[in-house]
């Protein structure tokens, strides 16, 4: 792109609207979606490209082969449908042989264009009688006769091809981009360390921004399409560096701020023995030295809990909150939904007799002379009851990727003195998200299941075969097992179908007169809701009907079969977590030996859809099927868009960058280290500002 006229005082901070042509409409909508500095806007990458250099005569075309010709026009008519549709029809030659090119909708291109005109035009050529017909071709209106290649932005070159936004289509970002790097002035500030962009030879942000949407001709397109030219790596690496250094500021200040010391007397080693009504596993037993170390380690625990569904990582989070209690201080857990805290809050009054627990829920407050609670167990209402965590010295955070980075950071900031933080997680989150998201935490890793666990065999169900299933359920049932029936809902804006949910009820009763049946969905009232969740723990109900509220965490070990209707609708991830309820750890008395989990597809079912399924039916290994989901579908969807509370990425993109990511992280932190006081000054300046704008936070440091 040439930088033809520089306009004085442009930078990357300048507003949208200052671009000329951007209207205050255009710049509102821009806004909307996050972009509101020419920066934000130039980080807005085409999703693809288009080859559109191959410029031919007419003579050269071949069927089926985009290319731009230069032409001359013969006639433009607009013809009216029936429909009322107008189909714009031109006539155009060069001295080679004629082109007719057809437009749908066309009523705009009335008065465009006139006889004689030159006009270079862009588009799949078929052969129709005598002459060439292009559909809908991109066209762009010469002024001379072509001597040479138009100085075009859609024409003649590699065009970048944006995802629109809303109301702003492809060509009205492009045209926006254009004129905002011709008002750029030829070279912008630096601002990642000298050494770094030498040894890795990058180019500079402006020749990054040029290469990217507008690149040169002989630019290897496949290059562009993995986005893995010189400027592509430029724009992914700051973005990450500038990440991954905003991590390693926040762990270097964790570091030198004071932990609360939590040590291990004899009574409280006691008092962790007797916790155990099982003997732990080796990663537990791994998982709690490390919990223990960091804990009375003089500086506040930053660590990740990580294990597979059923790895038993809440006994470890109950160790760590006597390791709290009995040091005289509070400790907090706070899960996603409320059914996962009554089940923690269940669990613990189980586990820690004689203890003061409270639960907090918005359904359940805790009432105010109640005694000071030494563990506080509840969903994020925890977080607006600060006044009686005075003495909070350890949160535990369970099903970390369901919170925000944001929550996350407003607990540590609760009680008088900053507290100890354990984050769970269930979901195996593959190493080098981990990095990404979570380098500011030290990760333990429960690998192995606790003894006890039944395997699971899972099965789709074929077409036809369902009845057979549900007498396979029956014998279960008969034989003193209980069942799982997952119904997934439609959810529409904010109604719930539950049409679905409430005729498999029907039909199961009818069943299966003999036993009884619950259904679980998420409209009923939350005191309902554990009372269906209690009869069926308690065995009064045989089998759960359910939406997917049962997803995580509950634990009924007499639970021994999970039928999924449906399945295709949910992710690997999350199939996995709900097989993960059956097979659970069994009292020894028990005789089951097997658990089994159903996938029975709908009706409509994609190749894709098939393939997750096959997938969850051949391995139980929660890591392998993390690598897999996030392969099928990308982080986002991974994750869930809305609650995934990970940073959102302009350029970068986590799974495909992976060995960016790495190499982010550690020139970052290589560079922190040994930068001087100048150099950091800089550094934690643009990641204040990056980090306040990208992830919405105010806080690095
Ligand atoms: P997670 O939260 O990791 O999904 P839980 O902590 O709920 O797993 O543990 C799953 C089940 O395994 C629970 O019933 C728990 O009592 C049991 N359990 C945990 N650790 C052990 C162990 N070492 N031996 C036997 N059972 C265990
Ligand atoms: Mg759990």
């Amino acid at each position: 792109m040439p930088s033809a006229s520089t306009a004085t005082g442009f930078t990357l901070d300048t507003g949208l609207e200052n671009i000329s042509g951007v209207g205050p409409r255009q710049a509102f909508l821009l806004a909307a979606r996050g972009l509101t500095r020419v920066e934000d806007l130039l980080s807005y990458l085409p999703f693809r490209y288009e080859d559109r250099s191959r410029i031919c005569r007419i003579q050269e075309l071949r069927p089926g082969e985009s290319a731009t010709v230069m032409a001359q026009v013969r006639s433009f008519r607009l013809l009216h449908t029936r429909g009322g549709m107008q189909i714009g029809r031109l006539r155009a030659a060069d001295d080679s042989g004629e082109l007719e090119c057809v437009w749908y909708h066309a009523a705009w291109l009335r008065d465009r264009f006139q006889t004689g005109q030159w006009l270079a035009l862009y588009g799949k050529p078929e052969p129709e009688g005598l002459f060439w017909r292009m559909n809908q071709p991109e066209f762009q209106l010469l002024h001379h006769s072509p001597d040479s290649v138009p100085d075009s932005l859609k024409l003649g070159r590699i065009v970048p091809i944006y995802e629109s936004l809303g109301e702003l289509s492809s060509g009205r970002l492009r045209l926006a981009i254009a004129r905002a790097l011709r008002a750029l002035p030829p070279s912008l500030p630096e601002i990642l360390p000298a050494p770094f962009i030498e040894r890795l030879h990058l180019p500079t942000r402006r020749a990054a921004f040029e290469q990217v949407h507008f690149p040169a001709a002989g630019v290897s397109l496949e290059l562009l399409q993995a986005a893995r030219t010189p400027g592509h790596l430029r724009l992914i690496l700051e973005e990450l560096f500038f990440l991954q250094t905003g991590l390693e500021i926040k762990r270097q200040r964790a570091l030198r701020q004071p932990g609360i010391p939590l040590l291990p007397s004899p009574e409280i080693r006691e008092r962790l023995r007797r916790l155990l009504p099982f003997r732990p596993t080796a990663d537990q037993k791994q998982a709690m030295r490390e919990i223990v170390a960091d804990l009375g380690g003089g500086r506040p625990m930053r660590r990740l809990l990580q294990g597979d569904v059923g790895s038993g990582k809440t006994i470890v989070a109950l160790q760590a909150a006597v390791m709290a209690i009995g040091n005289g201080y509070q400790a907090a857990l706070m899960a996603p939904t409320q059914i996962l805290a009554e089940q923690h809050f269940m669990n613990a009054h189980r586990l820690l007799p004689g203890y003061r627990l409270a639960l907090v829920t918005s359904a359940a407050r805790r009432s105010r002379s109640a005694p000071e609670p030494e563990l506080v167990i509840g969903t994020q209402a925890l977080l607006e009851n600060r006044a009686r965590l005075r003495r909070l010295a350890l949160v535990i955070v369970d099903e970390q990727h369901r919170f925000g980075v944001l929550q996350r950071l407003q607990l540590m900031r609760q009680g008088e003195q900053t507290p100890h933080v354990l984050v769970m997680t269930a979901t195996p989150i593959p190493r080098t998200l981990a990095l990404a998201f979570y380098g500011d935490l030290d990760t333990s890793l429960l690998r192995l299941r606790p003894p006890g666990r039944l395997p699971i065999r899972t099965r789709i169900v074929p077409r036809g075969r369902e009845a057979e299933m549900y007498e396979f359920v029956r014998r279960q049932l008969a034989a003193g097992r209980q069942a799982y029936v997952v119904c997934p809902v439609i959810e529409e804006s904010e109604k719930l179908d539950l049409v679905p949910a409430l005729d498999m009820e029907r039909r199961l009763r009818a069943l299966f007169p003999e036993f009884q049946i619950g259904l679980l969905h998420g409209r009923l009232a939350s005191e309902e809701k554990s009372a269906v969740m209690q009869a069926f723990q308690r065995g009064k109900l045989h089998l759960l009907v359910s939406t997917t509220v049962i997803e995580v965490g509950v634990d009924v070990p007499n639970a021994t079969v999970m039928v999924i209707h449906q399945a295709e609708r949910f992710g690997i991830a999350q199939l996995h977590q709900l097989r993960g309820r059956v097979g659970r750890p069994q009292p020894r008395s028990s005789g089951a030996r097997r658990a089994f989990c159903f996938l029975v597809p709908g009706e409509e079912i994609t190749p894709a859809a098939r393939q997750r399924l096959a997938v969850v039916e051949a391995s139980e290994d929660g890591f392998e099927l993390a690598e897999m989901d996030l392969k099928l579908r990308g982080p986002g969807e991974f994750f869930g868009t809305r609650q995934s509370g990970l940073p959102e990425f302009a350029i970068a993109q986590p799974l495909r960058d992976q060995e960016l990511l790495e190499v982010a992280h550690s020139e970052a932190r290589a560079w922190w280290r040994q930068a001087g006081q100048e150099e950091k000054r800089r550094l934690l300046e643009i990641v204040r500002a990056r980090w306040q704008r990208n992830y919405g936070l105010v806080e690095v440091g």
